[in-house]
């Protein structure tokens, strides 16, 4: 049975907890906030009947005996194939826990931070075994919630990324990879440019807060639970995304002030997209769009 230490054992690393000890990982729990330890595991204890009830975890009681409590840093990370850091967000709570962790856990552990948003490279650089740290960025809870961002440092070996991809994949989780170091990663980005739009409607006096709500939940919200803004565009306009941007992106230029809609990004788009843009995918993929309408909205 493999190994995951849990360092720092609040609300994330709780979840996170969840997530590894419901799939069969050995899940040392450790936090040096005196009792933290114990009631992270009695809490979690609790947590996974409620989700077995729900029919979201297997065996609730497999699944808890998973869990240990280690008596220290060291206990925690012996023979450990991964590590989770839900530690403080300060650089400097970073940098002292990483370089416990840097001599304490095996050499070949891969070792990543939930941190929201401090980089590897602010806090990993001077450490002996830096190439196997980087960032997996979830969302609170992540055993609700699977997404989970990968961001390596320009050091960290892409490898280790790799492996930490099929190990999240194996776990229940959706990794992705955010290529190069951004503030806010990809998710947050994304969230902010939302929220400062949303704010900005409210006080401006265009439309309620209440309604704007409605708007995402009752509008973009219900294609955005199944399908994301690429998938959402090449269904918009009969020939796919380029035929979107080129009927939409001069608007959305005018509309955002950025020129981002721009032939280039649409060829770097359509350079990794998995599927030509030919009128049965689109026919075949709109059914499918709709169906999982109706279907949602029966169930609302
Ligand atoms: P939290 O305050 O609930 O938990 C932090 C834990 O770290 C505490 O239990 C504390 O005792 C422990 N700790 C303190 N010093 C430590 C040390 N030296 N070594 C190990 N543990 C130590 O915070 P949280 O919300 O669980 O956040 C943890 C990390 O996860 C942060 O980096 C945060 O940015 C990230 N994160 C949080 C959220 C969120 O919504 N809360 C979402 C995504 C990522």
């Amino acid at each position: 049975m493999p190994k995951v230490a849990i360092v720092g054992s609040g609300l994330i690393g709780r979840a996170w907890a969840t997530v590894f000890a419901s799939h069969g990982w050995k899940t040392a729990l450790y936090d040096p906030a005196p009792g933290q330890g114990e009631a992270a595991k009695a809490h979690i204890t609790k947590n996974l009947k409620e989700l077995a009830a729900l029919g979201l975890v297997k065996d609730a009681k497999a699944s808890a005996a998973n869990l240990i409590v280690p008596k220290d840093l060291a206990d925690a990370l012996k023979g450990c194939a991964f590590v989770q850091e839900n530690g403080p967000e300060t650089v400097e709570a970073k940098i002292a826990i990483h370089t416990e962790i840097d001599t304490l856990a095996p050499p070949s552990a891969i070792v990543v931070s939930s941190t929201s948003f401090l980089f590897a490279s602010l806090w990993a650089k001077s450490l002996k075994h830096r190439n196997r740290v980087f960032v997996a960025h979830p969302v609170n809870p992540p055993h609700l919630v699977p997404i989970v961002e990968l961001c390596p440092s320009p050091w960290t070996d892409p490898k280790m990324v790799e492996k930490a991809r099929a190990i999240y994949e194996k776990v229940g989780q959706v990794p992705i990879t955010v290529k190069k170091e951004v503030d806010g990663f990809v998710l947050n980005r994304l969230q902010a440019v939302l929220m400062a739009e949303a704010f900005d409607l409210v006080g401006s006096g265009v439309v309620s807060p209440e309604d704007l709500d409605k708007t995402i939940r009752d509008g973009l919200g219900l294609r955005w639970s199944f399908m994301g803004p690429f998938e959402t565009i090449e269904l918009n306009a009969p020939a796919g995304i380029p035929d979107y941007n080129t009927r939409y992106g001069p608007s959305l230029t005018k509309l955002t002030g950025r020129d981002v809609f721009t032939k280039k990004n649409q060829k770097a788009i359509m350079a990794e997209w998995p599927g030509e843009q030919t009128p049965e995918r689109i026919a075949r993929l709109s059914k499918w769009r709709d169906g999982r309408l109706a279907a949602l909205k029966a169930h609302k």
